[in-house]
């Protein structure tokens, strides 16, 4: 028998957003749609690579799904799709709708596997697409040919790289990438040069994760062979292995709270890109010895007025004899002031 054969025919279902008592709240919420399941590609640390082929929703009672959001005041509405972008015209038809019927102020968010992105519809979206409207994730996990090797994950950097760049050069789509820490043979050093390839797209968001061993998935089976230590319960979070100790991962994880407010959140962006560029061999070394320092110090993860940022980042980089302190300085007042303005 055909295992799939019992699958639920989706363009069956019925729509998930006809209930009256969530009416007021769409406007304020982010608003999640499905419009395929399942994934092609086989990553080993990813439930998607489980379920077999990619099987769609009907597309008008996508769109008519789409415009009831929209009429009803939803804002930002999120497509949950593994790999938007794995069916070239079904990608093209829903953007070309997206544009031609979006309503003003509202924001689809995609996930988005940069590699196979050919350049004319990204050339299609720089030249239609409204700024603002829409926004793309995409997963780098890891730069390391081999690591990738080891969890079948197939990533060609080369072009990763040519989408980013022109997506970025087309100022319309803010782009977040995503890596993972703790994957096969990505060692300290390896991870610190996946995140400096990855910081060098200059991506409007860079986000940390740290790999789970999600029951199921082909790494967990294997995971004794790569000697991953990771939590008996939900979320399975990796601890160690065989090539990242537990401090490791620990000083990878002071990277991530400076990474948000010091880059994510864009409110000192010409200091950084100074700080990165000329005062540290490579952006990893700033945010981890900054990291470092912010929780020696004791500083809390809550977020902090711009003026206390400010205050941290000097007193951190005069602590450590840091040159040019005059010129961060200049750009920190004219950070200060151009984020007033906003
Ligand atoms: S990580 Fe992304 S590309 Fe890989 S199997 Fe999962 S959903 Fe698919």
């Amino acid at each position: 028998m055909n295992p799939q054969s019992n699958k639920l025919d989706l363009r069956e279902l019925p729509s998930p957003f006809r209930f009256k008592e969530d009416l007021p709240h769409l406007s304020k919420r982010v608003i999640y749609i499905e419009t395929s399941r399942g994934c092609p590609f086989r990553c080993q640390f990813c439930l998607s690579s489980i379920e077999v082929g990619v099987r769609y929703f009907d597309r008008e009672k996508v769109k008519e799904d789409i415009r009831y959001l929209m009429e009803n005041g939803a804002k930002t509405i999120k497509f949950v799709d593994r790999t938007f972008n794995i069916s070239r015209s079904y990608a093209m038809e829903m953007f070309q709708f997206l544009i031609d019927e979006h309503k003003p102020g509202t924001v689809f968010q995609f996930e988005i596997t940069a590699d196979i992105m050919r350049p004319e519809v990204i050339q299609f979206l720089n030249d239609h697409a409204p700024n603002g409207l829409f926004r793309f994730e995409i997963g780098v996990q890891s730069t390391n040919d081999e690591t990738n090797d080891l969890v079948m994950r197939k990533q060609n950097w080369d072009k990763l790289t040519r989408t980013v760049t022109m997506v970025k050069q087309g100022k319309k789509i803010d782009q977040h990438l995503d890596l993972i820490a703790g994957l096969p043979e990505e060692d300290y050093n390896s991870f610190r040069k996946t995140f400096n390839d990855v910081f060098a797209l200059r991506p409007e968001e860079l986000q940390l994760g740290f790999l789970k061993l999600l029951r199921g998935t082909g790494l967990r089976v294997r995971s004794e062979d790569f000697g991953y230590v990771y939590m008996d319960h939900a979320p399975y979070e990796m601890l160690s292995n065989r090539v990242l100790s537990f401090s490791e991962v620990a000083r990878i994880k002071q990277v991530e709270d400076v990474l948000e407010k010091y880059w994510n959140d864009h409110r000192m962006d010409e200091t950084i890109e100074y700080i990165v560029t000329h005062e540290f061999n490579t952006p990893f070394d700033f945010f981890q010895e900054f990291g470092m320092y912010w929780e020696a110090a004791g500083w809390s993860r809550i977020g902090h007025q711009l003026e206390d940022l400010f205050i941290r980042l000097y007193e951190f980089l005069e602590t450590r004899n840091t040159g040019s302190l005059s010129i961060i300085k200049d750009l920190m007042t004219y950070d200060y002031f151009a984020n007033q303005k906003q």
